[in-house]
């Protein structure tokens, strides 16, 4: 017999960890079990085509919100070239909706609720006539065709679901990568507990009550496989890392005292919840080693209360900027649009809080209204509508528009590519002066692609700054016509041609800071000549070949900062082997004695 897990991932360097972790459990019958990974990336027809040269008797599929259109799409060929294979689902995406699925999709013969470890090793013995008769499996919803040596059309009237699985012990899991050095170049994702104490209605972690963690010493002597075959990722898929101080404590100490120079480590945390003690450990930190992603979702106390989530923001805020100051964690903070009672305004609000914390990330998410949430049941109230078909994302409520939220799509594709690629960093900051608010920045900038035909296109880091001086060229043309017209006193203060000088030298900044001009731009100014480039670097003693010089006629830092002109001649030295390792900037030499 063998039996196929197939993994299909959002990206190709991820791992999965639920299909090593249900072999690492079935360690005993691991000659019939093989992995396939796949990511979303691939084409339907090179995974079909892969599952079916493997010829497996059952084969079980992973399923979340964003792969389920993918494998709903091969398991649907696969019953036809394979009509004797048994198809299993596991994962969050079948397990809220089971009966649905085996209606849905006739090709199904059954599906696996919750955790898997336990009921999956059943399986395993039912199939190979050793164990359990199916009926007898807690955990699982199955057509009369998941029987053994059975094939039959797929009945959907004899859908049979069994009692719940208990939760099984987190320590009775074995390591799930013993095969470590095969995923030595992907991003590694680990749990140290499972479930989370809070509620937040939106979310599918609130659905089960409690959390368990993984024994302490257990959780160490995994960390040092991982920090011993230097992985350079593993991502901690714990829900609420830090519910538990104690054990946050104990790892975060660990891997301190056992940090292999290589290695980052992810946490997904509360950072309300952060005290002294715990800062204290992350200001010893060696810059790179953890990095933090913190949900704020909302500031909105209404639609806090109404997703029941208790943030205290204030105390989050300190903290954030607390480990900001120390510039050795990477901080990567959530807003979700499209909660109940967060109109446009709110969220705009919303933005401009976590904005000011001035994260490395700021990832803006869509509500997604999943099957076995609290919210799922509460749409009505908030007349929250959404889409049918996965990832289940919200289209509009009573409190913000479907055009609102398209508008929002704008912002969030901008901040991704202004804001979060960090490469724009002294620009936006400019930029940021000219607008009431922060995302007005992003709206405005979603517009201008949008009605200049740019917006959904492919363009080149060289062409995103030059958009980028053309949006605010035209910005200024029309402050310049409204202050004309309305004699604006605000407007006024800028001296436009001066105003687009500083801004074309924070350009030539924000774009040398990541790397060496080799193209100029007509809006730069001329290049310093080899020799004055050996001079200079000889006299200030920094390296000929990894640095790269320019000229500037403003203060460009300050500049940016105080969002208007300030003079001040200087060459600066863009030095390439000593770059920031948070926002991965060159290091500089502002040179002014020149
Ligand atoms: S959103 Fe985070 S804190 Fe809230 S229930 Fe889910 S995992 Fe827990």
């Amino acid at each position: 017999m063998k039996i196929l897990l197939v993994a299909v991932d959002a990206k190709f360097i991820h791992t999965n960890l639920a299909v090593h972790s249900l072999k690492a459990y079935s360690d005993k019958y691991k000659d019939y079990i093989h992995i396939a990974q796949y990511s979303i990336n691939h084409t339907k027809e090179d995974v079909l085509r892969g599952i079916y040269l493997e010829k497996a008797d059952i084969v079980a599929f992973s399923c979340y919100v964003w792969n389920i259109d993918m494998i709903a799409g091969i398991v649907e060929s696969l019953k036809k070239v394979q009509p004797q294979v048994k198809i299993w689902f596991g994962g969050p995406e079948a397990s809220y909706n089971p009966r649905d699925y085996l209606i849905k999709y006739k090709e199904l013969d059954g599906i696996v609720i919750g955790e898997g470890e336990q009921t999956f090793y059943e399986l395993i013995e039912c199939y190979l006539g050793i164990g359990k008769e199916l009926q007898d499996i807690h955990g699982i919803v199955f057509k009369e065709s998941a029987r053994v040596s059975l094939v039959t059309d797929n009945n959907v009237n004899t859908i049979m679901e069994t009692a719940p699985r208990v939760f099984v012990s987190l320590d009775s899991i074995p390591f799930a990568y013993p095969d470590i050095e095969s995923h030595r170049n992907k991003i590694i994702y680990y749990e140290s507990s499972r479930g989370c104490p809070y509620t937040c209605s939106y979310c599918l972690s609130s659905a089960l009550r409690g959390v368990r963690h993984r024994n302490i010493d257990l959780v160490k002597s995994e960390l040092k496989i991982f920090l011993d075959h230097k992985v350079a990722q593993v991502k901690f898929v714990d829900r609420t890392f830090n519910c538990n101080k104690e054990h946050a404590m104990e790892i975060w100490s660990f891997i301190r005292d056992h940090d292999n120079g290589i290695t980052n480590f992810h946490f997904e945390i509360t950072a309300d919840l952060l005290s002294d003690k715990e800062l204290d450990i992350f200001a010893s930190l060696r810059p790179g080693l953890i990095q933090l992603e913190i949900g704020v979702q909302t500031t909105n106390p209404d639609t806090m209360k109404a997703i029941i989530r208790r943030v205290d923001f204030n105390k989050l805020s300190e903290n954030v900027k607390n480990i900001r100051k120390m510039h050795n964690i990477h901080q990567h903070l959530d807003l979700i649009a499209g909660l109940p009672l967060e109109d446009y305004s709110s969220f705009e609000r919303s933005f401009r809080d976590v904005y000011q914390l001035k994260p490395d990330q700021l990832q803006l998410g869509f509500l997604k209204v999943l099957k076995g949430s609290i919210i799922e049941k509460e749409c009505k109230n908030y007349g929250i509508v959404y889409n049918s078909e996965p990832p289940y994302e919200i289209l509009y409520t009573n409190h913000i528009t479907y055009n609102e939220i398209i508008e929002l799509k704008g912002v969030c594709d901008m901040v991704e590519v202004y804001y979060n690629s960090g490469q724009f960093a002294y620009s936006m900051e400019f930029l940021e002066h000219y607008f009431d608010t922060p995302m007005s920045l992003y709206a405005s900038l979603y517009r201008y692609y949008d009605e200049n035909g740019l917006y959904r296109l492919a363009h080149s880091r060289m062409r995103r700054f030059e958009i980028l001086l053309d949006f605010f060229i035209s910005m200024i043309a029309i402050n310049d016509k409204a202050s004309d017209k309305e004699n604006n006193d605000k407007m006024l203060i800028y001296d436009s041609k001066e105003e687009l000088l500083v801004f074309k030298e924070i350009l030539l900044f924000d774009i040398c800071l990541r790397e060496a001009l080799r193209n100029r731009p007509d809006y730069v100014g001329k290049p310093i000549s080899y020799k004055e480039h050996r001079l200079i670097c000889d006299k200030y003693k920094v390296s000929k070949t990894r640095t790269h010089l320019e000229s500037f006629y403003y203060d460009v830092v300050a500049s940016a900062k105080l969002g208007r002109a300030v003079k001040s001649n200087s060459i600066i030295v863009f030095d390439y082997d000593n770059r920031d390792p948070i926002t991965n900037s060159a290091g500089i030499h502002i040179l002014t004695d020149i």
